[in-house]
């Protein structure tokens, strides 16, 4: 849909030095997603010591008068930091760039191994910006998983998430966005959607009304 060529990322029109570089993610964007994998390391080893003190305290306080339900931000830290976390969704994003480039596979990280994942990532970074079409879910998987580290790290909840469903005929693309979504692109039919377009789309809400009615 969108013809004039643009970040993947943040889709904002590419600057000429960038078009001349081929590039498929700005410049900004590369400089945005190397300072959270920077910053990455440091968000999950606070948040891994968080999740092992809360591990560490029995489930609902024993001696305690009010056993609270686990808050659902608590279990989100034990999640990002186990085995299937953050870890393991960057070295998804790994194991698909190394394919790009034709590399052997690394070998599969440990769940706790952010600083390994984080320095190949980037290390590649700018090849991947450059060279890889499909970089820009990557940049935005990386943004997200840093959001989310980041939020419980300085106590914001992370902001709450919703299904909005593609307005293309006959496209059953659906796409999970919050209220702060800048941009999202269809799965199926790779449309391109931004904030105040995606906020019209018919929602998760809509639906169930409908249904109910
Ligand atoms: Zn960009
Ligand atoms: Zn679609």
């Amino acid at each position: 849909m969108i013809d004039t060529p643009a970040c993947v990322k943040c889709r904002r029109a590419l600057w000429v030095t960038e078009l001349e570089a081929g590039r498929w993610a700005c410049e900004r964007c590369e400089a945005e997603t190397v300072q959270h994998l920077l910053d990455l390391p440091h968000v999950f080893r606070r948040i891994s010591q968080l999740s092992a003190l809360m591990k560490g305290s029995s489930p609902g306080g024993i001696g305690s008068p009010n056993r609270e339900a686990p808050a659902p931000l608590k279990i989100g830290v034990l999640n990002l930091t186990a085995k299937g976390g953050v870890v393991t969704q960057l070295q998804a994003i790994e194991d698909a760039w190394r394919q790009s480039l034709g590399w052997s596979m690394g070998p599969t990280r440990h769940h706790t191994d952010i600083a390994g994942v984080t320095s190949f990532l980037t290390s590649n970074v700018r090849w991947a910006c450059e060279r890889y079409d499909e970089v820009g879910d990557d940049l935005r998987k990386i943004a997200n998983l840093h959001g989310q580290l980041a939020g419980i790290d300085t106590g914001t909840p992370p902001p709450k998430r919703f299904e909005v469903y593609c307005a293309t005929d006959e496209c059953p693309g659906v796409m999970r966005i919050s209220l702060d979504t800048r941009y999202a692109t269809c799965p199926e039919c790779r449309t391109a959607y931004e904030g105040g377009e995606l906020r019209r789309l018919d929602n998760q809400y809509d639906r169930s009304n409908r249904a109910a009615a």
